[in-house]
């Protein structure tokens, strides 16, 4: 197999007892109230399940939306134990769970996809938004929900739209998976400039009409709701719109996500109009390579030069690529993926270039997809010391370098 890298001070107090616990005291100044204090812990709700949990009031709230969790059967049980749905009753969520199979790659994760969708929209006439929602299973296995969202909405419109978001333990927690859900909702609803009060966060009914009643006591007339109780009722959007954000999750500001420095911030800049703060994993001692390329040992006894040419043109592909004529390559990646803009690739592009992404460190001498024993063994090291392997596996048989550091492509480098 081969692979390429792409104690608060006591401020004057006596020191505690060894071993007391100890309650930091925080002083507040009366000229700044409680806002200049330093954050210890933020704790909540979001400390506590995954973002799936978000399901169990969303679908008691969108009275003709359908919940298809793409998940295992831990997923399966996680809701069926949060809703606590009875037997008899017509749940409006279920697992569409990915088998070893689907896991392995054995089996096309999509057309299975497609056809459970099928099934339960025969079945279920009721229903008007179907939601498929991510889990960690298939994050991990990179299925993409939002092209199977767009492939079935195509397929079922106007009856049903079929849209996407996630609710992994990966990537959310709690009410996150509200806040994505959400998200997701707002591509689609209507755009008007009308000047009104939008309450966002899945309200109980009563709590939301007794919320209406009291804005209209004290003079607020025009309020929508979001999410509505039906798909059709969605609520319209645009410049004239106010927020009032009703759930806590949407002022959560210890949010951590992972993504890629060329694209996720950028498109939060772009989306939320603020600079988020970018840790690389890299600056913090985590050497591994990432993006390699995979294949079997099998493959690379048998047929090395096979290999050897995948390797070296993907090589220089990144050459090209980084310092020639791109052109084709971006309009593949549009063609492939509508998200990605001219402006987010550019940017990208940047990015790459100015954190050496691609091309830093041993490959500056030895060309792009240099690796090395050492950050090999670093990574199987860490990897053991958090207890993922254990120390006795014999890593070296999981990667070669006969196919990296040989220079290949350095020449389509420009000089300067
Ligand atoms: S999404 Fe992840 S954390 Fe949540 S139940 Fe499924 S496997 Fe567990």
């Amino acid at each position: 197999m081969s692979q390429l890298p792409s104690s608060l001070p006591h401020e004057g107090r006596p020191a505690p007892h060894a071993g007391a616990a100890v309650r930091p005291v925080i002083h507040l100044r009366a000229d700044a109230g409680c806002s200049d204090a330093p954050v210890l812990k933020e704790r909540g709700q979001r400390e506590v399940f995954c973002g799936l949990t978000g399901i169990v009031w969303l679908h008691r709230k969108i009275q003709d939306a359908f919940f298809l969790v793409v998940g295992s059967r831990t997923c399966a049980h996680l809701i069926q134990s949060a809703a606590g749905v009875m037997i008899f009753a017509e749940p409006r969520f279920a697992t569409a769970i990915l088998d070893e199979r689907d896991l392995a790659g054995l089996a096309d994760a999509n057309e299975e996809l497609d056809k459970a969708v099928q099934r339960l929209l025969s079945r279920r006439p009721d229903i008007k938004t179907l939601f498929l929602v991510g889990s960690c299973p298939s994050e991990v296995i990179k299925l993409d929900l939002s092209r199977a969202a767009q492939r079935l909405s195509a397929q079922f419109l106007p009856k049903v739209r079929v849209l996407n978001y996630s609710g992994s333990g990966i990537e959310t927690t709690f009410t996150q998976g509200e806040d994505a859900c959400l998200a997701s909702l707002v591509p689609i609803l209507p755009v008007s400039d009308a000047k009104q009060l939008l309450v966002v966060g899945a309200l109980p009914d009563v709590v939301e009409d007794q919320f209406a009643r009291l804005l209209k006591q004290i003079g607020i007339d025009n309020v929508a709701f979001l999410p509505a109780r039906h798909s059709h009722d969605m609520p319209v959007l645009g410049a004239g719109t106010q927020y009032l954000l009703a759930q806590p999750f949407l002022a959560d500001k210890s949010a951590v996500m992972q993504g890629y420095l060329s694209s996720e911030p950028y498109a939060i800049e772009k989306a939320a109009g603020i600079k988020p703060k970018v840790f690389l994993l890299a600056d913090e001692g985590f050497d591994t390579y990432s993006t390699t390329i995979d294949t079997r040992t099998e493959l690379v006894e048998k047929n090395p030069d096979l290999v050897k040419r995948f390797v070296e043109a993907s090589i220089i592909g990144w050459y090209n690529y980084l310092h020639g004529d791109n052109k084709a390559a971006n309009a593949l990646i549009k063609r492939d993926n509508p998200e990605m803009s001219d402006d987010l690739i550019a940017n990208g592009i940047r990015l790459m270039k100015e954190y050496g992404i691609v091309d830093s460190g041993d490959s500056l001498t030895a060309g792009i997809g240099a690796m090395s024993d050492a950050r090999m063994k670093s990574f199987f090291d860490k990897m053991v010391k958090a207890g993922v392997v254990k120390a006795d596996l014999d890593y070296r048989k999981s990667y070669t370098l006969a196919f990296v550091n040989k220079g290949v492509g350095l020449n389509l480098k420009p000089k300067n």
